[in-house]
C-alpha cells in the first residue's frame, strides 16, 4: 500500500546526518529540532502557533480538553473515519453524534450536520478523509451560527488548500478554531515512529494547550490543571524538517498517481473514481474507489492473488461498532452504509511508478470487465 522504504532511500543521507546529530547533541527531549520544526511548520501552514505532541489521537484529545467542555456535551462528527476521532470523544466522557458523509467526498454531510445540533453541541469535528477537505465554508458558517467550536482532523490532508468563496485561500488545519495532525509514517508527512501537532491562530488556546501537553505545567511544578504527557521527541522532529520541505513534492506525486488512476478507470459503469471537492484541493492520502457491482470483497481478493494490496477503509461503520455504539436510524446513514460496502484503496504513495500503476489498473479492469 506504502512504500516508505524507496522514499527513504532517496533522503538517507540527509536524514541519517540529521538524526546522528540529535544522537550527538542528547538533546532527545524538546530540543532545538522539535522548535525549528514547530517554526516551519508554522511557516508552511500560515498558521500562528503549531504545538507538537506524540500522536495524531494525543492531538484530537488535547485539542478537545482544552475547551473545558462538561460530560455529556456533544460533539458531531462522521460515522465514516478512523476511529481514533471518536475514541477521544468518549474517553473523555462526552457524547459523540455521529452523522452520515457526503457519498461523493465521503466528508460530514452539511445536512446531516445541521440537522444533528441540539441545545449540548458543543463542537463540530470535520475529518478531511483521504487527503480531501470537508467543506470548511459550511462547516464555519453552522458553527458561528451556533457558537461552536471546529477542531479539523487533519491527520489525512496535510497540505490541502481549501478555496473559501470569497477567494481566501487556506491550508487544512488552519480553518478551525483548531487543527490536528498526525505524522504516522504512512501519512503525507509522515516521520519515522508516532507524532502528531495541534495548530491554532488562537494565542489563549495555544498557550492552554502547551501546558496541557505537558502535564498542565505553566511554571515548572505548578499544575494549572490537568494534563497529560504527550511530546514529539528530536528525532522525529529532525526527520520532518528534512521532509517538510518535500510535502508538495510528495502530494504533487500522490496527484499524478491518482490522475492515471481516474484516466484508466474514466467511464467504467461499475467505477467512480474519487470525487474532487470544487473548494478544496486533493492531497490523497487515500485514492479510494467505488465499486458499484457488488463485487467489491472479490476484486479485493482478486487483487491480494496478484500481489496488488487493496484495503478497505474503513469496513464497519462508527455507530455500530462494540465500542461506540450510537442508537440509530439507519436511513440516516445511508450514504456511510453504501460506502461500506463499495469502498475499496488502492496502493497509493510517493514513489508509484507508471509500470506500477499500469500493473494495477490492468489488473482492477481485468477483474471488472
Ligand atoms: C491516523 C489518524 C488519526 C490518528 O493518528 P495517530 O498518529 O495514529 O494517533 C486520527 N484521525 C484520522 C482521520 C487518522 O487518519
Amino acid at each position: 500500500m506504502v512504500d516508505l522504504q524507496s522514499q527513504y532511500y532517496k533522503i538517507k543521507p540527509e536524514v541519517d546526518n540529521a538524526v546522528l546529530n540529535v544522537m550527538d547533541s542528547a538533546a532527545f527531549i524538546n530540543g532545538p529540532e522539535v522548535k525549528l520544526f514547530q517554526k516551519e511548520l508554522e511557516d508552511y501552514l500560515d498558521v500562528k502557533h503549531v504545538i507538537p505532541c506524540a500522536n495524531g489521537t494525543d492531538a484530537l484529545q488535547i485539542a478537545l480538553m482544552a475547551l473545558d467542555l462538561k460530560e455529556g456535551d456533544e460533539v458531531i462528527t462522521a460515522d465514516f473515519t478512523f476511529a481514533a476521532t471518536v475514541e477521544v470523544i468518549h474517553l473523555l466522557k462526552l457524547k459523540a453524534v455521529l452523522v452520515d458523509v457526503d457519498y461523493d467526498t465521503f466528508t460530514i454531510d452539511i445536512d446531516k450536520l445541521k440537522a444533528a445540533i441540539t441545545d449540548k453541541t458543543k463542537a463540530i469535528i470535520p475529518v478531511h478523509l483521504f487527503g480531501q477537505c470537508a467543506n470548511m465554508e459550511e462547516v464555519m458558517k453552522i458553527a458561528k451560527a451556533h457558537n461552536l467550536f471546529v477542531i479539523e482532523d487533519n491527520a489525512q490532508a496535510i497540505g490541502a488548500d481549501f478555496t473559501f468563496s470569497d477567494g481566501n485561500v487556506k491550508k487544512s488545519g488552519t480553518m478551525g478554531t483548531m487543527g490536528t495532525t498526525s505524522f504516522f509514517p504512512s501519512k503525507n508527512l509522515g516521520c519515522y515512529g508516532d507524532g502528531g501537532a495541534i495548530f491554532t491562530n488562537d494565542d489563549a488556546l495555544a498557550h492552554k494547550l502547551r501546558g496541557i501537553v505537558n502535564h498542565g505545567m505553566y511554571e515548572r511544578y505548578y499544575h494549572d490543571e490537568v494534563g497529560v504527557n504527550s511530546r514529539l521527541d528530536s528525532i522525529q522532529a529532525t526527520v520532518l524538517r528534512k521532509k517538510l520541505p518535500l510535502l508538495d513534492s510528495y502530494n504533487e506525486a500522490r496527484r499524478k498517481a491518482a490522475d492515471y488512476y481516474d484516466e484508466a478507470f474514466a467511464g467504467h459503469p461499475d467505477i467512480l473514481t474519487p470525487a474532487r471537492a470544487e473548494n478544496s484541493g486533493h492531497v490523497f492520502h487515500q485514492y479510494t474507489l467505488r465499486i458499484l457491482n457488488g463485487k467489491r470483497n472479490e476484486l479485493q481478493q482478486f487483487l491480494a492473488e496478484k500481489e496488488i494490496p487493496a484495503m478497505i477503509y474503513y469496513p464497519v461503520a462508527l455507530r455500530k461498532q462494540k465500542a461506540y455504539y450510537q442508537e440509530s436510524n439507519d436511513a440516516d446513514f445511508l450514504n456511510t452504509d453504501k460506502l461500506l460496502d463499495q469502498v475499496i484503496s488502492l496502493p497509493m504513495h510517493t514513489e508509484l511508478d507508471d509500470e506500477q500503476l499500469k500493473y494495477i489498473t490492468d489488473a482492477v479492469l481485468e477483474f471488472m470487465k
